[in-house]
């Protein structure tokens, strides 16, 4: 039988700040719950403090992907990986240290996949062993290699972490992009380069075609012909034939696309992943500055619009504008900004003067952009819904 379709897929943002974090802003990450299932995308520093206060289980997540290796993205990998994987502890009175006995009595069933880009493999390897960090599970970290990268070895001299599973994978481009890096019968995940002031890439998670809509009425006088269950309705449903007892062959409803989540990283222009990401439900797509004349005091007389996207771009980032313009032109349904300066304040849920600011910034993409805008805050869940 083909495989029902996923019964949610949530968003929680665990940290929502550009380079510097604030009181309300902690370092880029976020959850994506997929059933029970949690992957991580980026793991700025404190990821783990944040899960704390959020509903998403540490426990669960299963895969983390890294966008880029700038600290904002990836600090909070180790301490991240020590606590999932059981291997920090610490001593617990009148039992010793965890870690002495974590590499001998690892659990091989319950390993941690990573993908990011070139370099993510040796910084955990090299941050775990100097911190003599042993952990109870392995983990693999998959990496996209750009052509201008090595297309081989781990980028280390260092020899593998006792934790460290071999099977580590450095994924080639094909055409332009890293297609089907990971895939199962729900779901594929794909990525392309996007431009920054380092090799960064976004994601693509897409659910695998879901099943159609049926009604009921069309079958019901065949099946009560010949007497079929109504249960076979479930069958047809997801897509299956039936064939009746008189030979009468019942189609289900064809399947239809599923939800496609796209999730930049840091970008001045995420042009290359246009052919992935098209007609995505969602776009999580980076606004670090805006140009909010009357409303942000640090506004100078002679800043312009054009004055601050220049110097944005120049930073490697994106204005509230550029976001909506890319969600028009890969006809996205919704957009959520995120990675925002240390200037705009994610308080805006109980901060009046925070909510301006984060209108405002919200109307800047909606200028550009027709479908749904909203401004990412720490810990908000977001459900994506299968389009109707
Ligand atoms: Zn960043
Ligand atoms: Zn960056």
């Amino acid at each position: 039988m083909p495989p029902a379709s996923l019964s949610s897929i949530k968003i929680t943002f665990l940290g929502t700040a550009s380079a510097q974090p604030s009181s309300t802003r902690n370092h880029s990450a976020l959850a994506l719950q997929l059933g029970g299932d949690v992957w991580l995308f980026d793991c700025g520093e404190a990821t783990q403090h944040q899960l704390q206060k959020s509903t998403v289980k540490m426990g669960k997540i299963q895969k983390i992907f890294i966008t880029h290796t700038h600290g904002d993205h990836i600090f909070g990998i180790l301490p991240l990986l020590a606590s999932r994987l059981n291997g920090a502890g610490g001593t617990v009175e009148g039992v010793a240290d965890p870690r002495a006995k974590a590499s001998t009595s690892q659990d091989p069933t319950d390993v941690i996949e990573i993908y990011g880009t070139t370099g993510t493999r040796a910084y955990i390897r090299n941050g775990l062993s100097y911190t003599y960090t042993l952990l109870g599970s392995p983990y693999v970290v998959h990496e996209l290699r750009f052509p201008s990268d090595p297309q081989s070895g781990d980028m280390t001299t260092m020899t593998r972490h006792t934790s460290e599973l071999p099977s580590g994978r450095n994924i080639i481009q094909e055409n332009g992009v890293w297609p089907d890096i990971f895939s199962d019968d729900l779901i594929t995940v794909s990525a392309a380069p996007i431009l920054h002031s380092v090799p960064c890439v976004g994601f693509v998670v897409n659910e695998k075609p879901i099943p159609g809509k049926i009604d009921p009425a069309k079958y019901k006088p065949d099946l009560i012909r010949t007497k079929t269950p109504m249960s076979v309705l479930r069958r047809l449903q997801l897509g299956e034939s039936i064939t009746l007892s008189d030979g009468t062959v019942l189609d289900g409803p064809p399947r239809r696309p599923g939800r496609k989540i796209v999730i930049l990283g840091d970008t001045y222009d995420p042009s290359p992943i246009l052919p992935l990401a098209e007609d995505a439900v969602l776009l999580i797509h980076e606004a670090t500055n805006a140009h909010l004349p009357g409303i942000d005091t640090a506004t100078k007389s002679d800043d312009t619009y054009e004055s601050i996207e220049t110097r944005t771009k120049s930073r490697g980032h994106s204005t509230p504008q550029m976001a909506g313009r890319f969600a028009t032109r890969i006809r996205a349904k919704r957009l959520i900004l995120n990675h925002f300066s240390a200037r705009y304040a994610g308080d805006d849920d109980v901060n009046e003067e925070s909510r301006k600011t984060m209108t405002a910034i919200e109307s800047l993409a909606q200028g550009e952009f027709a479908g749904e805008v909203i401004c990412a805050r720490d810990l908000m869940s977001v459900d994506i819904e299968v389009p109707r």
